[in-house]
This record gives structure tokens, C-alpha cells and sequence, in this order.
């Protein structure tokens, strides 16, 4: 392949058009943080999209997701809302002139996580505000790093393309799904639906490339005391009570995994890999009554290389011998139940050409050289990488406090990472010159 004629634009070229359309990024980025959506309310902001992947002249297609498809699909996780109404959103360009390079797909996730106490946040979350900084400008809000800012950078990589009188010479596949942040079945069904390409690159926070992630479980656990007045409540057993004591032998397992010598050789020199967090408790009627009942929801982080199947048989076997062990068993009841994520997790080779050819692209954009990073959370790489057995990585805008309070994006790394993508999509794709 010769890649001088696949690609006739230099860095500067790119650096340029990328800093041209920078009032333009953050424009759209604005507009995209200030929908919010959250679980189940993701249709404005698809609608948004749409029209962004129109202006560029893609094939539009939206679609509902069809759970009776993804059943059964071993990267299948169970839904906590319904479906009805939830879209989908491909943009797919096809080339006009030949095609030539390799394809991509550009995954994105337009869901963003619960916002948490408002009161804590210095402006309201879904009210974008831009923080002028001597170390780089910053956009604060939900969802602007994780991971609008990365959906901005992929629609202006390409925008940057054109601009520059070219299009990728091979199909380019723009993907912006739902629920990557409770189940991935977004991005499930988009593979399902038969979108593939020769390399997939999701960028989601950080300005580094994803060597690996953990699997992740969402795991629910009901429990039943034994309610009687609380004058008297040594005689009963509080479901909160036992609930704790649940949790606390799921902490030791939490410790047992995270020990030295237990852990996968990506994770050796991480700080503390392995989370189970109490995420949600619910429980209880009021003060003078012991409490009947007792929901706890975890989310459960474990290793590359094992199935789902294994951690719910340990964690199962771990919650049966502390209820057996306790001297009232016979009153309490538990249930454990699963509603989320059952996510695998994977080792993500980058001597593969597209991780290469990214990080390539990274050092020749900035100078610097492109660090990796074992992540300890789960992403949508696993369908690419798992299922679809697409090269897959996550590259993009650095952030901080995703998850948060005050989640910002840093916006000199969303223009970076802009001119980092078009770069690769140059290269990996091959350009061709536009009709005038
Ligand atoms: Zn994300």
C-alpha cells in the first residue's frame, strides 16, 4: 500500500483545519452536554446526533434495540429499563470515489451516569460552563468527558477531512449508542445488526490507549429479616443488619482478589484494581420497627480471563456460607439477583497495525509519546474485541472526576485528540480528494 498517495495531508494540514473549527467543537459540545441524557432520556441528544452525521453527509440509520435479539448472546447484559423508544444512532459514510484503505468504526456512548447531590456541584450539571485556565481551558458538566467530548472529536475529525477537500477512502462508521454505562447492549446490538469494520477506536476519557479492562458485575442482594417492635429489637434480625454483614464478607473477597500474588499480570503494579462498590441500599419501613427488608446493589470488578458464569458461582458460594454460618439462618431470607452488567474483561494486543497506527498518530500530533493504560473499569471495547473480533481501543480527550462532581474536559485535549483521529483515520482509511 502506498501511503503517500493514500494520504497526501501532513500534520500541520490536519493541526489546522482541527484549530480552524476549534469555536465550532466546543459549540457542539456545549450543545451536547446540555442534553441530558440520562438513563432512558438519551432521545434528544440522538436526535442531535443525527442531524450532526447528516451534516456530513453520512447514511443515516437510527434503530430501537430489539432485546429478543440479544438474548442468549454470551455479551448479553439484563436491562433495568425498557427499551421502547431508546435509539441507536449510525452514521455511515461510503466512499464516493475508491475505495482503497482499511475501515473503521467510531464508537461512542451518549449515556451519561446519575448526577448525584446537585447541591454539590459548583454549576448545575447539565449547564456547560467553560473555565478559562492558564493550564487549558476546561468544560465542566455531565457527561463532558465521558464521553461527549469523545463523540465531538470523532464528528469534527471528520468534519476536519472534508474541510481539507478529502473523504476516507475506505467506509467509516459512526456510532452512537446507548447504555454503555449499565449494560453495553447498545453497542451489542449495533454488532448484531452486522456493522463491522477492520478496526474500532472508542474514545472514552483519557489521552491514553486502553491495554486492558476488568470485567465487570452488577450484583443484587434482597434480604428478609426477622421484623418485630424495636423495644425488643435484640429479638429480631434486622434486614439492614444482615445486609452489612453480607457486605463486609464480600469486602473480604474484594481484598482476596486485589492481594499480590491473585492478581492478572496487567494489573501487578495498580494501586488497588479490584472495587466492589456499594453503590445503592435501600431498606428498612422507619425507626420503631426492626426492618424487613433489605435491597443492596454492587458493582463487582474481576480479572481478565475469567467468565461471568465463575464470579456469580464464587459470589454465590461466598453469600450461602455466610448466611449458613449466621445462628438465626433459618429466619432470614436472601436472594441474589442480577440486573446490569455481566461484563467479561480482555487484554487488548497493540502490536496490532490500528493500535500502532493510533499511537503513532498520537506521538506525531504531539510530540510526546503515547502511554497505555490497564483500566480498571469496563468498556464497549469488549463487544469489538470479544464478540466481533474487531482490533479495539479507547483513545480519548482527557478528563477528570467522570463519575463525579464537577466532571470537566480538558478542551486543548479534545482539539488534540480531534487532529490525532483525523490523522489516523487518514492513514488507516487512505483519503481521497472530493469532487469540488
Ligand atoms: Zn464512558
Amino acid at each position: 500500500m502506498d501511503t503517500a498517495t493514500l494520504n497526501p495531508l501532513t500534520e500541520a494540514d490536519i493541526v489546522g483545519a482541527v484549530q480552524a473549527q476549534a469555536a465550532e467543537s466546543v459549540a457542539l459540545l456545549k450543545r451536547l452536554v446540555a442534553e441530558p441524557s440520562l438513563l432512558g432520556q438519551e432521545t434528544s441528544a440522538q436526535v442531535l446526533m443525527a442531524g450532526e452525521f447528516a451534516a456530513l453527509g453520512l447514511e443515516v440509520r437510527e434503530f430501537e434495540i430489539d432485546e429478543n435479539k440479544l438474548h442468549g448472546h454470551p455479551g448479553y447484559s439484563p436491562s433495568i429499563v425498557s427499551y421502547q423508544g431508546r435509539r441507536n444512532v449510525v452514521g455511515l459514510h461510503r466512499p464516493a470515489g475508491p475505495v482503497r484503505g482499511r475501515s473503521l468504526i467510531l464508537n461512542g456512548h451518549i449515556d451519561v451516569v446519575p448526577v448525584g447531590a446537585e447541591r454539590l456541584w459548583s454549576h448545575p450539571p447539565f449547564e456547560p460552563h467553560i473555565e478559562r485556565r492558564a493550564d487549558g481551558d476546561r468544560l465542566y458538566g455531565r457527561g463532558a468527558a465521558d464521553m461527549k467530548a469523545g463523540i465531538v472529536a470523532y464528528t469534527m475529525a471528520l468534519r476536519a477531512l472534508q474541510r481539507l477537500g478529502c473523504e476516507p477512502a475506505a467506509p467509516v462508521t459512526l456510532q452512537s449508542v446507548i447504555e454503555e454505562e449499565c449494560t453495553g447492549n447498545g453497542a451489542l446490538a449495533c454488532l448484531l445488526e452486522g456493522y463491522t469494520a477492520d478496526a474500532a477506536v472508542i474514545p472514552e476519557p483519557g489521552q491514553d490507549v486502553l491495554s486492558a479492562q476488568l470485567g465487570v458485575m452488577w450484583v443484587t442482594l434482597d434480604v428478609y429479616g426477622v421484623p418485630v417492635h424495636a423495644a425488643v429489637a435484640h429479638t429480631g434480625i434486622g434486614a439492614i443488619e444482615f445486609a452489612q454483614h453480607l457486605v463486609a464478607e464480600l469486602r473480604r473477597l474484594e481484598a482476596k482478589w486485589n492481594e499480590p500474588a491473585r492478581r492478572h499480570s496487567m494489573y501487578c503494579g495498580h494501586e488497588h484494581p479490584i472495587n466492589f462498590n456499594l453503590g445503592r441500599i435501600e431498606g428498612g419501613e422507619w425507626s420503631s420497627s426492626v426492618s424487613t427488608h433489605c435491597r443492596v446493589d454492587l458493582r463487582l470488578g474481576f480479572y481478565p480471563g475469567r467468565t461471568p458464569a465463575e464470579v456469580r458461582a464464587e459470589v454465590e458460594a461466598l453469600i450461602r456460607a455466610a448466611h449458613a454460618a449466621h445462628p438465626q439462618r433459618d429466619s432470614v431470607t436472601v436472594e441474589v439477583s442480577y440486573h446490569g452488567f455481566q461484563a467479561e474483561g480482555l487484554v487488548v494486543d497493540l502490536q496490532q497495525p490500528a493500535m500502532l497506527a493510533l499511537m503513532q498518530a498520537h506521538a506525531d500530533i504531539t510530540g510526546r509519546p503515547c502511554a497505555t493504560r490497564a483500566s480498571t473499569a469496563t468498556t464497549d471495547v469488549r463487544f469489538f474485541h470479544l464478540y466481533g473480533h474487531i482490533p479495539c481501543t479507547c483513545y480519548g480527550p482527557a478528563g477528570e472526576r467522570i463519575h463525579g462532581i464537577d466532571e470537566w474536559v480538558s478542551l486543548p485535549s479534545l482539539h488534540e485528540v480531534t487532529a490525532v483521529l483525523a490523522l489516523f483515520i487518514a492513514r488507516w482509511c487512505g483519503v481521497n480528494r472530493r469532487a469540488a
